[in-house]
């Protein structure tokens, strides 16, 4: 190592107290494993640009509420950046960070053009109305024309955020633009220029990078288990997915709990419960189980898709599971990764597993920006195409670094990224 070699700081991120924080602790690892330079070390680890604004509202009531909204920029080296928008009370500057920069890894893993950006509003949208949210959207929006564009930067739905919602960021910036602009952002619904396929997106690639796995293990799909912590979009069509290849399914949750089976939930079966009672709740899907049980029962798969810090220090060592495959962004701790990595157990991470939904957002776009739509089997086959790559790409690296395939996730994304700037060079 020289001089000039990014060197592990004293220990200041201590555990996961935020994700900023998380997300360091696995960058700074593969920036000491793939000898970064210390000054590209310092330009990728903070943002290029963090947006923080003011957004009146005038509530139904009569009366003017005021929320903050966040734009982060983590680069925009490999193309104009591309990252969600979310909706919730404890949405803060850190937190954006860390997943803009995620969004840089995972679009540099998945090979498409794009740089990584985050944006949020800090609101409870369960006691906003329907009028109250198009009205913080649209504000949010217009205070970051200058941000936003299909050329710069392009935001896409996360949590509480969903197609209307980019429908109306659709239509105000193309109220400014003097003309529509669809490829602004992406998530849309299908009838103004969103993808087919996209909906599903998440959980086929999380499907995709589980199958890619078990080959890799010599495992047939048709002998294992699987348990999915998390009901919603990721978590409910990962497991539709994952059982029509064979897999049986024997726990799922949401936040209401969870149900084991050790024959096998019918899932399609729990898809059309979630649809008519709104949760599993009072489901006789299995007998009941909490969320904390499912990360510990005994399957060979373990697929969280809910929220993030879900497997830590605490309970990792009861973790049965051989393959964890991570569909919700930053599940596990950063201080659990030691604890999996001895107990010998896979890890995909998020940053490759649930790349699926960028991905297809990529297609979206390109879709808009041509004019021209493609049908759905012609999605998925290049969703299947890039994941594959995705995941090839990341086992080789791991396999090259000896360790394990976050920290050769980290490493094959920093690597490019920074290759690709050291060759646009810096400007000034
Ligand atoms: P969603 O809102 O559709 O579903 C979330 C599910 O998690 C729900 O079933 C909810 O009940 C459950 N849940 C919430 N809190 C829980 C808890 N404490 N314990 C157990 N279950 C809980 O959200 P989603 O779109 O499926 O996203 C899930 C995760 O995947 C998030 O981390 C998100 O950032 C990530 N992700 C989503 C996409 C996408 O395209 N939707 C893409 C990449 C990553």
């Amino acid at each position: 190592m020289t001089e000039d070699t990014y060197k592990e700081p004293a220990p200041y991120w201590k555990g996961n107290a935020n994700p900023f924080e998380s997300m360091m602790l696995r960058f700074d690892k593969a920036a000491e494993l793939c000898k970064l330079e210390q000054g590209l070390y310092n330009y990728l680890k903070q943002p290029v640009k963090q947006v923080i604004i003011s957004i009146p509202v005038l509530m139904d009531n009569g009366k003017l509420e005021v929320f903050e909204g966040y734009r982060v920029i983590h680069d925009n080296i490999l193309g104009p950046s591309k990252g969600g928008i979310r909706y919730a009370p404890d949405v803060d500057l850190d937190e954006m960070k860390a997943l803009a920069s995620w969004m840089s890894w995972k679009c540099a893993i998945a090979n498409i053009p794009f740089g990584g950006a985050k944006g949020g509003v800090k609101c409870d949208p369960s006691k906003l109305s329907q009028s109250e949210l198009e009205k913080i959207t649209r504000r949010y929006t217009s205070a970051l024309l200058e941000i936003f564009g299909p050329d710069t930067d392009i935001p896409a739905p996360d949590m509480n955020t969903n197609e209307q919602m980019m429908a109306w960021i659709m239509d105000t910036y193309s109220m400014h633009s003097r003309k529509t602009v669809t490829g602004v952002v992406t998530g849309k619904p299908l009838i103004i220029g969103g993808s087919k396929g996209r909906p599903e997106a998440t959980g086929r690639g999380v499907m995709i990078a589980t199958m890619c796995a078990l080959e890799k293990k010599g495992v047939d799909p048709r002998d294992i288990t699987c348990a999915v912590q998390g009901f919603g979009n990721v978590g409910s069509v990962s497991a539709k997915l994952l059982s029509e290849k064979g897999i049986k399914i024997v726990a799922i949750s949401d936040v209401t709990g969870g149900y084991y089976n050790k024959d096998g939930i019918d899932i399609p079966k729990a898809i059309e419960y979630v649809k008519k009672n709104g949760s599993l709740k009072d489901s006789k899907f299995g007998s009941k189980i909490t969320n904390e049980e499912l990360l510990e029962c005994d399957a060979y798969i373990l697929v969280p898709a809910a929220k993030e810090d879900q497997i830590t220090e605490k309970n990792a060592n009861n973790i049965k599971a051989r393959l964890i495959v991570e569909g919700a962004n930053g599940p596990t701790a950063a201080n659990a990764d030691s604890i999996i990595e001895r107990k010998g157990i896979m890890v995909i991470p998020d940053i490759l597993a649930n790349s699926g939904g960028v991905i297809v957002s990529y297609f979206e776009w390109v879709q808009d920006r041509l004019g021209y739509f493609w049908d759905e089997d012609d999605v998925n086959n290049r969703l299947n195409r890039m994941m594959r790559e995705a995941f090839e790409t990341v086992y080789k690296t791991a396999m090259n670094y000896n360790t394990t395939m976050r920290l050769g996730a980290y490493i094959y994304a920093i690597d490019k990224v920074s290759k690709v700037l050291k060759l646009r060079g810096i400007y000034g």
